[in-house]
């Protein structure tokens, strides 16, 4: 196993649609391995493929153990998933959210309350995935990255980013330091949005 390096908006592999895996190779174990410790140097709770620059439609998911708005404990839960599609979503939810490709900002957006998820494991085998609250907000944004959104494209308004530079550890940001980050950061998201 290893860290791969993370790729970051405005890289185009974090824009385009990947392509479904056809056969569950070892090479791709190899990436679901170097996918999972990357997450966890990172500290993340997902990961897609196009997040350490590969094409394919793979995604990471690790929840630690916690306690959900509403005090509810949930326990911890991993999921490979292979070519992953949400097959039902209910309710609408307004919940604050983060990306390992977009450091240093916070955003709040709308997802749903529940989806079920299709994907297939590390055998090659089909499953699915019910989840709820932050397991159904992890799901959505994962999925999204591999149809090549991000989730500030899902936000009412880009100006609404918050920059937590200041409050959170970010070392790695490609925006440390400069005090037009958040000025460039809504004009590339500006840029994003009109191509939708
Ligand atoms: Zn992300």
């Amino acid at each position: 196993m290893s860290a791969l390096p993370l790729t970051y908006i405005p890289n185009l592999i974090l824009r385009n649609r990947t392509s479904r895996v056809t056969t569950v190779s070892p090479a791709i174990n190899k990436l679901i391995d170097d996918m999972i410790e990357t997450m966890h140097v990172e500290n993340g709770v997902g990961i897609a493929a196009n997040q350490v620059d590969s094409n394919l439609r793979i995604a990471y998911i690790e929840i630690p153990e916690g306690i959900d708005e509403d005090d509810v404990v949930i326990p911890s839960l991993s999921y490979v998933m292979i070519n992953p599609t949400i097959i039902k979503r209910i309710g609408i939810r307004i919940v604050d959210e983060g990306c390992l490709s977009v450091p240093g900002f916070r955003g709040s957006l709308q997802r749903s309350v529940k989806v079920t998820v299709k994907a297939l494991d590390r055998e090659g085998k089909e499953y699915r995935i019910k989840g709820e609250n932050l397991l159904a907000q992890a799901l959505e944004h994962e999925i999204d990255h591999l149809n090549g959104v991000v989730y500030i494209d899902r936000m009412e308004s880009v100006a609404d980013l918050e920059n937590i530079l200041e409050t959170e550890e970010t070392d790695k940001s490609f925006m440390k330091g400069d005090p037009n980050n958040v000025w460039r950061l809504r004009k590339i998201a500006q840029k994003i949005e009109r191509r939708l």
